[in-house]
């Protein structure tokens, strides 16, 4: 039904009513509990999120899952975006002035953040999906053919968006290419810790089935321990950051709600 309502509004439109829906969100939700470091403002409690799917129990799904305090009502920011947003305010000398940023599939809120703090050059972009709302800014791209020179970005966020792609190889190594030597790129994946080798079949194209062996409909793989090794294939460094190394509170993780065993893939070059 949601679907197609978006295929019956213009998308301008669609994107104005979205605006309306949040700011109205924001008050009604307005209190202490809660604080959204994105938007900057308390609420009295987050939307839930997530699918509840018996693989992402199985499997320990990390970043996937019904989650309870997920989602916020004023920037519609979720845990994974805030999550970012800790690890670039705890991590000095990433967003500075001179920064060209790239961010695939921008998420509403981190991307308002990154592009406001992005002053050189903020760009972002997707895959076009019909009824899909993105901002008037967002580029239509595909992530495996990247429409830039390389060694052009020194910040590329990428979240959640490699499990959906047939070819990850390739988009790992257009990322590579488009960035700069010593950039970082985020990379995040909901990925299995218990999963020694990435689960993936390129038959599987029902999206009851994907649900059942990659945690979401259109999820086309399903990560391992083995995620760090396939992104140094493409050529990267990897390091990987947990919320303890970057001496967050327990209280102001709470506060702002992270997923607490949520770990950062950072890809270096
Ligand atoms: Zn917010």
């Amino acid at each position: 039904m949601k679907t197609i309502i978006k295929k019956l509004i213009p998308r301008r439109i669609g994107y104005v009513l979205r605006s309306i829906y949040l700011f109205f969100r924001k008050i009604i939700y307005s209190g202490n509990k809660f604080f959204c470091p994105l938007c900057r403002r308390s609420y009295k409690s987050f939307l839930d999120g997530g699918f509840d799917l018996a693989v992402n129990k199985e499997m320990q799904i990390i970043g996937a899952g019904r989650r309870k305090h997920v989602v916020c009502p004023g920037c519609a920011s979720t845990d994974r975006d805030r999550l970012l947003f800790v690890y670039l305010n705890s991590s000095p000398g990433i967003l500075k002035p001179s920064v060209k940023t790239l961010h695939i599939a921008p998420e509403p809120g981190l991307g308002k953040y990154l592009s406001s703090m992005s002053k050189t050059e903020y760009v972002s972009g997707m895959k076009y999906h019909e009824g899909f709302y993105y901002g008037k800014n967002t580029k239509l791209f595909d992530i495996t053919a990247l429409p830039f020179e390389e060694n052009k970005f020194e910040l590329i966020v990428c979240n959640h968006v490699l499990e959906h792609i047939d070819d990850d190889h390739q988009a790992m190594k257009e990322i590579y290419r488009v960035m700069k030597p010593n950039g970082t790129a985020i990379l995040q994946v909901p990925w299995s810790p218990i999963l020694k080798e990435t689960r993936e079949d390129s038959s599987v194209k029902d999206p009851k089935e994907r649900e059942k062996q990659f945690g979401q409909f259109d999820h086309v793989r399903l990560y391992g321990t083995d995620y760090p090794d396939r992104l140094k294939k493409a050529g990267f460094n990897v390091e990987i950051v947990t919320l303890e190394q970057l001496n967050i509170k327990v209280d102001y993780q709470k506060r702002i709600s992270v997923i607490p065993n949520e770990v950062i893939f950072i890809a270096k070059k």
